[in-house]
């Protein structure tokens, strides 16, 4: 079933023409991931899905229902949530209360708690650092802070924005499969990267952007096999 549909999709600021009639889709359970280099539209199509910026032409339908005149806090209640780029932890409180944030849609306390509890076994760091302050966070524990954020409203689908982003290794492959863990347990991905094997690897599909429009698509392994990514991306 397809849960996300991107039709003829076209995003301009002023002049400039970021995304070019684009067209792709995420299926229920998949984790999809759109790569392209720095500048090629991939932050704009998130915020234009998430209902932050309104694209100039095209539809997107989330579960069936088009969205793109949608405000945020509606999208976001309608079960689809955004991990924005450079994780954007509110610092000045702390961890617990960062996350407390992300549990706006239960008025139900108790429900907010056994989501809590879940998202303290997936990140055991931050059940360990609840009463610190954000900010004393590293990079990757930022990272996982602001995906258990947006997990605490139980997210149909998932939306990432390079994830990897400023992240010594160590702590991509844990970001990375922590992102394979929380899809196998229902939740469906779109995930944005520069870091095309990594996003391949894990992804069922994936569509590589250049200069705003769609130029290759298939599935992880064919996109990771072929030879136009070996030279463009992954240096071989
Ligand atoms: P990055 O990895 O750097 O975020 P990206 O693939 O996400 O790259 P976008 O940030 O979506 O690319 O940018 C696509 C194009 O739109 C670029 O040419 C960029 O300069 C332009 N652009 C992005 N935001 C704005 C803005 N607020 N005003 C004007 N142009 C913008």
């Amino acid at each position: 079933m397809i849960m996300l549909k991107v039709e003829n999709l076209s995003v301009s600021y002023g002049m400039i023409q970021a995304v070019k009639d684009i067209n792709f889709e995420v299926n229920e359970g998949e984790i999809v991931s759109l790569i392209g280099a720095n500048g090629a539209g991939k932050t704009t199509i998130l915020r234009t899905i998430s209902g932050l910026i309104r694209p100039s032409k095209g539809i997107i339908s989330f579960q069936g229902k088009s969205i793109e005149k949608e405000t945020s806090p509606k999208i976001v209640s309608s079960g689809l949530v955004q991990v924005p780029e450079g994780r954007h932890v509110f610092t000045g409180m702390t961890v617990m209360e960062n996350l407390e944030l992300g549990a706006f849609l239960y008025t139900d306390k108790k429900e907010s708690e056994t989501i809590l509890a879940t998202i303290f076994e997936r990140f055991p760091i931050l059940a360990e650092r609840k009463h610190q302050d954000a900010s004393t966070l590293s990079g990757g524990e930022q990272q996982m802070l602001a995906m258990g954020r947006a997990l605490m409203s139980r997210p149909k689908l998932l939306l990432l924005d390079e994830p990897s982003m400023g992240l010594a290794p160590i702590f991509i492959r844990e970001i990375f499969s922590i992102i394979e863990e929380i899809n196998k347990q229902g939740t469906t991905v779109l995930l944005i990267e520069q870091n095309a094997k990594m996003a391949l690897s894990i992804a069922d599909r994936g569509y590589v952007l250049e200069t705003g429009k769609v130029v290759l698509e298939g599935t992880g392994e064919e996109l990771l096999g072929s030879s136009e990514i070996q030279k463009a991306y992954l240096g071989g």
